[in-house]
């Protein structure tokens, strides 16, 4: 019977992947295969974050959909875990593995855009940042998160929360169509009128339900912006103000207070580093004038540190990464109601009381548009949440993980205000099935389950934050 139960989790049966297998394999798939023994490989299985040393059997660079689908049966057969990887972010580092296959999507950047329709087909290896440059030459955007190197495949199946949140709801409320390969290898179209289940599952439900090779996007019209960083002192009273007046503000804006300590950086005053500061990161999407109006409010919160808020091309939003940064570190997700003075002092008490490289805590308000969108249309059900809070520790090594996940579990427990604690799962870590359910609030779970059942029973796709299929949950149920 346990026997059958891992069977049906389809997992750890590892036949590894011989010469033979591999040649035949090189032979079907336009891609790059990337092994061991190259010396591509210690480059290609890194991700974003740091202190992640995982070595993957192989890597295959998938040049199209077809051999994304040679992937998906190679890893059906050979039994080895399958990790998909669009721009590497995953927080739970889902997008590598120890002993399985990398399918990496990166190579995949095709994008059309549709001036007339105001619609984008974007293959899944294009970065939100390389979309919204392309974009934005037509003074169009769709909108993904506030990092420009994240995946679109990645933001798009965990919802999408970011500069036009508000305005223009998440990245899957602009999301009209995918191309997925599914556990059995196939080229599904999912959207409203085809395998609509399929459609909804995947907008919120992750990579649980097959490989996105592409999504067709809705674009607005967003071209000068008023945005930019605003850093302001962190005290309780500028912590709630803020968040007050992020409320309050016209649906055109969307804000993110990264509550922090002030970092190293050429336009901080060098007595400001150490301090407290709220490093806000702030985009008015409409009429320019109305757009200054509407950040001098939060400019007369307390006297800026440093403002760098203007109007810009939205593009800009995503200024350069470094390559080389990598860190390493906790993190735990939330949704909040209310950011008043209390929980103001208590981010800052912990903050303050933090010895971590960096210790953050970051809030985004939501609402506007996103809110409008009813709890069950999408498997992102978080509809109604007010305002989500992400708290973080930075360190050097990963060992010292150690020492600062309980520090991060108790920031969690003390900002909790009673009821579900909930979970974006863009932003939620290694820590267990409880809150991979978090996640997915009320009947979403049971209907995730059901559709999984009938797109991967077999869980081929389980490097992520796995709904099992329902069939298997009953097994171990019962
Ligand atoms: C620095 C940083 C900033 C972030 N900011 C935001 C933000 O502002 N807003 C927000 O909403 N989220 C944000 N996130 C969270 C981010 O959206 C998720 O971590 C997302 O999964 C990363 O996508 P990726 O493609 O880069 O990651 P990957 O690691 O490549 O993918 C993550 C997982 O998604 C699945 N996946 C990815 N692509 C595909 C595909 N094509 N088909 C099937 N499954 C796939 C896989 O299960 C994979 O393990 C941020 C994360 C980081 C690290």
């Amino acid at each position: 019977m346990a026997d059958n139960r891992q069977d049906a989790l389809g997992s750890h049966r590892d036949k590894p992947l011989d010469e033979a297998v591999i040649r035949e394999f090189s032979s079907k798939v336009r891609g790059q295969l990337i092994r061991p023994k190259d010396d591509a490989y210690d480059e290609a299985r890194a991700v974003f974050y740091g202190g992640i040393d995982r070595h993957p059997a192989l890597i295959v660079r998938a040049a199209d959909a077809t051999d994304v689908s040679r992937v998906v049966a190679l890893a059906r057969e050979s039994g080895l875990d399958l990790a998909v990887r669009s721009g590497g972010h995953s927080p739970a580092h889902h997008s590598t593995t120890d002993g399985g296959i990398i399918l990496d999507l990166s190579e995949m950047k095709g994008l059309e855009i549709d001036l007339e329709r105001r619609t984008a087909w974007a293959q899944t290896g294009l970065t939100a940042g390389e979309y919204t440059a392309a974009a934005g030459a037509h003074g169009l955007a769709t909108g993904f998160g506030d990092t420009g190197s994240v995946g679109i495949g990645g933001i798009t199946l965990g919802g999408g929360v970011g500069y036009l949140v508000r305005k223009h709801g998440l990245t899957i409320d602009d999301l009209l169509a995918a191309d997925v390969v599914s556990a059995d290898g196939e080229l599904l179209r999912a959207d409203a009128e085809t395998h609509p289940d399929l459609f909804w599952a995947i907008r919120g439900g992750g990579g649980n339900f097959g490989v996105a090779t592409r999504f067709q996007y809705r674009l607005h019209e967003v071209d000068t912006i008023v945005g930019g960083m605003l850093i302001l002192p962190a005290t309780p009273e500028v912590v709630a103000s803020f968040v007050a007046e992020a409320e309050a503000a016209p649906e055109e804006l969307s804000a993110i207070a990264n509550v922090m300590t002030a970092p190293p950086m050429p336009f901080l005053p060098a007595e400001m580093q150490g301090q407290l500061i709220i490093m806000a990161m702030l985009v008015y999407a409409g009429e320019v004038e109305a757009g200054e109006r509407a950040i001098a409010l939060f400019r007369g919160l307390a006297e800026p540190i440093a403002d760098m808020v203007k109007p810009m091309p939205y593009p800009e939003i995503y200024p350069p990464e470094e390559e080389d940064y990598h860190p390493i570190g906790s993190g735990r997700t939330m949704f909040l109601e209310a950011v008043d003075g209390a929980v103001g002092q208590t981010i800052v008490d912990y903050l303050q009381n933090s010895s971590a490289q960096m210790a953050v805590a970051q809030i985004r308000v939501l609402g506007g548009a996103m809110a409008r969108v009813p709890a069950e249309a999408t498997a992102f059900a978080h509809r109604g949440s007010r305002i989500m809070v992400n708290v973080a520790a930075l360190f050097e090594h990963s060992d010292e993980a150690a020492v600062y996940e309980p520090w991060v579990t108790d920031f969690a427990a003390a900002l909790h205000q009673g009821g579900e604690v909930g979970a974006y799962v863009g932003f939620l870590g290694e820590e267990g099935e409880a809150r991979v359910r978090d996640a997915y609030p009320g009947s979403t779970w049971k209907r995730l389950a059901e559709i999984k059942d009938r797109y991967d029973p077999t869980n081929l796709f389980r490097l992520n934050q796995n709904i099992p299929p329902a069939t298997h949950a009953r097994m171990i149920e019962n």
